[in-house]
């Protein structure tokens, strides 16, 4: 073997701010601050900040390897946050703070946190969890002396601003191995404790750069970027690295992420394209349609994270001629794994939502097979169908500290086993067909909850659709659709089936559906099947009783 004479220059989060500091340094963020009004800067104007910031987080304490925890929304102070806790060598744990609080205790704990750091909105729920956090952490509110509130409540409350305040703002970022961790996201999975991926700089930086080769019409010059989905969830899909990577606006909304605020603040700002998942573009939808256009420079959606509804994708292009982009991915993938190459979509409208309402492509990085039921690989011929495994540099290796879920998630070869069920096609597109637990098994056969969702979508009066499994003692398993009716709509269950057999085979069509007001959602925004099961646990079919 012979080396490459090469330097070995370690890849670095914090270098990504100085790369934009130095190369686009008038790029922006703009974001919906927590405590009202628009907060707008440059890269150059952001990068002193994190610097003053790693040097308060050093005075306070922290170490290299430490973990310091957020619970904050999409903003400028989050942002830094990022840049400055990996910088300095600890480890940024973003807390999703939609979990229980049971669950945010057992997380902290797990991680043994050494500092929080969180945004004004929380306050009350920190101070219900002070008694359950880590002892001796450090209370960091993301604000200044003015908004601190006179009855916080909160035993030696720091002031984020004031952590910064008279610091030098130049950090001298220390040579860390790449594979040093730099942020932490526990994953709350459908059962079990929430595990956790720790991601390195060097995962974060070629995730960074994959997801600008995946998607390229969505960064660089004359793009500004909103990522709806949270810092707090995989690191926001890795935009607060490929923006700046690339030059890119970025614009945070902060706490409200209804359709209407989402819609004023990207048609006010000049959002040219937006990532977040199907539920909050349901939303934005029905901004769109109040409104009849949609945001005035608005080009591209970024939809990823759960099964975007058919009848999603079709509105966005046909009624606003906007650009669907539909990613898979995990927060064991850092997330995307793949992702609708728009370059190679056709253009016969119809023909292009077909092709949309699968992922696409694999990103750069990550390898995929999909197995059977004694892992052994099946044809990549868009026909066969198993569970989908992954590898690549951007991969989970292990779960934090966890050996137990470690073993569980590999195969023998050391792929990430995704609990996910997937075709791939000649071509190399990802066809999701759903979640090993959510697949329905009637009389030896396998049925798609997301493909009777997709059709149930497109019924008239339906709102929203979720399809289980339930036990039948005939067919093992049997379809029961549980949809919640669109405002003023009477529509009934027989409708409902009658459309839905207009699109399926006899066998696939659902046993029944039953009417709720609301599903139940996780708290990442996904329809929580697990609930919903629990929740019909004694449901007896009609022919059965
Ligand atoms: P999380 O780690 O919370 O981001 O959840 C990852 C899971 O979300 C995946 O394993 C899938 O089950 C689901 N998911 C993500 N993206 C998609 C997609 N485009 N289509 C269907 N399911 C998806």
């Amino acid at each position: 073997m012979l080396n490459g004479l090469m330097m070995d220059a370690p890849l670095s989060i914090p270098l990504i701010m100085d790369y934009a500091t130095a190369v686009h340094p008038q790029t922006r963020i703009i974001s919906a601050a927590v405590e009202g009004g628009i907060h707008s800067y440059t890269y150059a104007q952001a990068y002193p900040r994190i610097g003053q910031l790693a040097h308060g987080l050093v005075a306070l304490g922290v170490k290299p390897g430490d973990r310091v925890a957020t619970l904050a929304w999409n903003g400028y102070r989050h942002f830094e946050a990022y840049y400055a806790i990996a910088g300095i060598g600890a480890v940024c744990h973003t807390i999703n703070p939609r979990l229980f609080p049971d669950q945010i205790a057992y997380i902290a704990n797990h991680a043994e946190d050494r500092v929080l750091c969180f945004d004004l909105t929380f306050i009350p729920l920190v101070r219900a969890l002070v008694p359950r956090l880590p002892a001796g952490i450090k209370l960091v509110l993301l604000s200044d002396r003015a908004h601190v509130p006179a009855d916080h409540g909160l035993d030696g409350l720091l002031v984020y601003e004031e952590l910064l305040a008279g610091q030098p703002t130049h950090y001298r970022w220390p040579d860390l191995p790449e594979t040093t961790a730099s942020s932490l996201c526990y994953t709350s999975g459908t059962t079990g404790e929430p595990k956790g991926a720790l991601y390195s700089h060097r995962s974060n930086v070629l995730h960074s750069m994959a997801s600008i080769l995946s998607a390229p019409r969505c960064f660089g010059d004359g793009n500004r970027i909103l990522p709806v989905v949270p810092l707090f969830h995989v690191n926001a899909w890795g935009l607060p690295y490929s923006a700046p990577l690339s030059g890119t606006d970025l614009v945070f909304p902060g706490p409200k992420l209804d359709g209407a605020s989402l819609f004023a603040l990207m048609d006010g700002q000049g959002v040219t394209n937006a990532w977040g998942v199907p539920t909050i573009w349901g939303g934005l939808l029905a901004a769109m349609r109040a409104e009849g256009r949609k945001p005035a420079a608005l080009e591209r959606v970024l939809v990823g994270g759960a099964a975007p509804p058919r009848s999603l994708i079709d509105a966005f292009e046909r009624e606003f001629g906007l650009c669907v982009l539909h990613g898979w991915g995990m927060t064991e993938t850092s997330p995307i794994g793949a992702l609708t190459r728009e370059s190679s979509m056709p253009t016969d409208l119809d023909a292009r939502v077909t092709a949309k309402v699968s992922p696409g492509q694999r990103a750069y990085g990550i390898d995929m097979k999909i197995v059977d039921d004694a892992g052994s690989p099946l044809p990549q011929d868009g026909v066969a169908f198993g569970e989908l495994l992954v590898r690549g540099a951007y991969v989970v290796s292990g779960y934090y500290n966890n050996p137990k879920a470690t073993a569980a998630a590999f195969d023998a070869a050391g792929w990430f086993r995704t609990g996910d069920v997937a075709r791939i096609t000649p071509g190399g597109d990802l066809v999701i067909v759903d979640r090993t637990k959510d697949l329905i098994k009637s009389g030896g056969e396998w049925i798609s909850s997301i493909d009777l969702e997709n059709l149930a979508l497109a019924c008239p009066g339906v709102a929203a659709a979720a399809a289980i499994a339930l036990p039948h003692p005939k067919w093992d398993q049997r379809p029961v659709l549980v949809v919640v009716r669109a405002p003023g709509s009477e529509v009934v269950g027989a409708q409902v089936l009658a459309h839905l057999a207009t699109g399926l085979a006899k066998w696939q069509v659902p046993d029944d559906v039953v009417f709720i007001d609301a599903l139940p959602m996780t708290a990442t925004g996904k329809i929580s099947k697990l609930d919903l099961r629990k929740r019909f646990a004694d449901y007896r079919f009609a022919d059965t009783v």
